[in-house]
């Protein structure tokens, strides 16, 4: 298939997107790594009167180190840049370990940071980290500039909080904390498909080795990715025990997702996923965060 016709316009300033998505409303879309766009521009799923592509944008791909311990990213960032930067690793290991699963090499090396979240997927990997994270983005548009909490930027499915006139400029992942660990793991039929269930958990542990947060953040369980509360009722105040964990997977399981059925995994099969990737997540953020896991109850 090809697109239908469109305009196409390359802005190299963000206040010269905002001004054409002034003009052209919502026949306008904007072009970053072009992965999940063109696709659907091809299949006639979308059909844009103009193309306002990113990519000669100024200031959109910064990878930056904030003085306080976060990493500031630009949403053109591409996927590969991210998956091999040092400062990645060393300052959200979480997303480093995560990257290697959106997709394919090629994908990646387009495929951008922004594009991905503000296609708000609930396949995606990406969204479920930034929510374990509570990571925020901001966004600019006519009225200036806002920043959003992952909690409350995916509205919905394939939904954002953005407005009508606003683009994705930055995503800022705070700072680690001492005594916290992540892990993240999914199960999809072969390597770079989108997964049936994921993953993505951050915990911290006190002095004493009690769990003071867990954030358990799950995708391809309903219409956005979502985090799993009671399992992290579960876990917080207690000491981390084999009997915790279990609970916590159970509860992901069976209470906090509600996981529709598709050619892929039907709903059982996904509660225990869910289960499973909960319990073995949390062991391996637990270990990571140099907590102990005992062997009973806490
Ligand atoms: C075969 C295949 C397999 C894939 N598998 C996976 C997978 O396993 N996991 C996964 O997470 N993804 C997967 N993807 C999607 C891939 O990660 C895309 O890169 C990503 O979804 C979109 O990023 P992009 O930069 O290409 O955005 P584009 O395709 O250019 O844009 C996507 C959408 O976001 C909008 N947009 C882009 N940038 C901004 C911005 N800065 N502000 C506001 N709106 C913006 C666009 O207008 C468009 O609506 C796959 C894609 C393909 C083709």
């Amino acid at each position: 298939m090809k697109p239908a016709p469109f305009e196409y316009r390359r802005p190299e300033t963000v206040e010269e997107v905002i001004h054409l998505l002034a003009e052209y409303g919502d026949e306008a879309k904007l072009l970053a790594g072009g992965q999940s766009l063109i696709p659907t521009m091809n299949f006639r799923l979308a059909q844009p009167a103009m193309l306002i592509d990113l990519n000669t944008v100024e200031g959109l791909d910064g990878l930056d180190a904030g003085d306080d311990g976060s990493l500031r990213m630009g949403a053109m960032v591409r996927q590969a840049m991210a998956e091999k930067s040092a400062l990645v690793a060393e300052r959200v290991p979480l997303l480093a370990e995560t990257l290697p699963y959106v997709a394919h090499a090629q994908i990646r090396n387009r495929g951008t940071i922004g594009g991905n979240l503000a296609h708000a997927d609930p396949r995606s990997e990406l969204p479920a980290v930034m929510l374990a994270l509570a990571a925020s983005v901001t966004v600019r548009g006519p009225d200036g500039e806002r920043s959003i909490g992952a909690r409350d930027f995916f509205a919905g499915f394939f939904e954002t909080a953005l407005e009508e006139g606003e683009l994705l400029t930055e995503v800022v992942l705070p700072p680690a904390v001492e005594g916290g660990g992540q892990a993240f793991l999914e199960v999809s039929r072969r390597l770079g498909d989108y997964a049936m269930v994921g993953v993505a958990a951050s915990v911290v542990c006190d002095g004493a080795g009690r769990c003071d947060q867990a954030s358990i953040a799950l995708l391809s369980v309903g219409s956005r990715p979502m985090l799993a509360e009671r399992a992290s009722a579960c876990l917080v105040g207690e000491r981390p025990s084999r009997a915790t964990v279990v609970a916590a997977g159970h509860a992901a399981g069976n209470q906090d997702i509600d996981p529709p059925a598709d050619m892929h995994a039907s709903v059982a099969y996904r509660r225990r996923l869910a289960t499973v990737l909960v319990r073995r997540a949390l062991t391996t953020a637990f270990e990571r965060a140099g907590c102990v896991i005992g062997e009973g109850a806490s």
